[in-house]
């Protein structure tokens, strides 16, 4: 259910894994994602068993819309009737108010300034990382009044840069943007270590206190994995204040 927690002067970070959840084959068990072709009501009822466990209530958590992008939306409460917009980040000042990031070998990005009362939730794949989704989300918070040396940061379980195979190019092109997310893969290959590139990027915006999950979702069995599995389920990460 909740791989890792984490809770840090009043702001908490979690990280589910695959299991404890309704979901069928090959969304066993706990899928969290909406539009991965599973049955929206084993959906509803994981997201449900996540937020229990977590201490939340489960119409109090806000999704995103993610497309690989660097768009940051700012929000003060559950979208409700409105139509969830398109953003890889959301960013408030909320307490009580869960923020929620879906993955299946990308990185989730948890940010929290305890002291300011900002909370961020980060989407950051290659293409997001790329295109700046990481010091998008922290200018947000610094302009809600967060301080990045006060910024709590924890990414969760992603595909790792010994799995993470890619072109020759696609690796230049990344490296030329993040060089600490240059890699090579376990059998030799080129390759991209998102989340390498993701705290490298954190460190110069000043964020100090970073954790890293030790978890690659292609090597994990208590994980899902698109580069392994292709059709199936989301992991999901959990910010909040106190
Ligand atoms: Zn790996």
């Amino acid at each position: 259910m909740i791989g890792q927690r984490d809770t840090v002067n009043g702001a908490h970070f979690g990280f589910t894994d695959r299991w404890g959840g309704v979901s069928a084959v090959p969304y066993e068990e706990l899928n969290l994602g909406g539009a991965v072709g599973d049955d929206p009501a084993a959906v509803t009822a994981n997201r449900e068993l996540a937020a229990k466990s977590l201490g939340l209530e489960p119409a109090r958590v806000v999704w995103m819309n993610q497309v690989h992008g660097a768009d940051v939306a700012v929000v003060d409460g559950p979208w409700g009737d409105r139509p969830v917009p398109r953003a890889d980040a959301v960013v408030t000042t909320e307490r009580g108010l869960g923020l929620a990031v879906l993955t299946a070998d990308c990185v989730p990005v948890l940010l929290a300034d305890p002291v300011a009362g900002v909370a961020a939730a980060a989407h950051a794949g290659r293409p997001g990382m790329v295109a700046g989704i990481v010091p998008a989300t922290v200018r947000a918070m610094t302009e809600l009044g967060a301080d990045p040396a006060r910024i709590v940061a924890r990414t969760g379980p992603a595909v790792c840069g010994r799995c993470y195979e890619v072109p020759e190019e696609m690796r230049a092109e990344v490296a030329a943007v993040e060089p600490a997310a240059y890699a090579e893969t376990s059998w030799g290959t080129p390759a991209v270590d998102v989340s390498a590139g993701v705290h490298a990027q954190l460190e110069r915006l000043g964020v100090c206190d970073r954790a890293q999950s030790p978890v690659c979702t292609r090597e994990s069995k208590d994980h899902f994995s698109y580069r392994r599995d292709r059709t199936t389920g989301r992991l999901a990460g959990y910010v909040w204040l106190d």
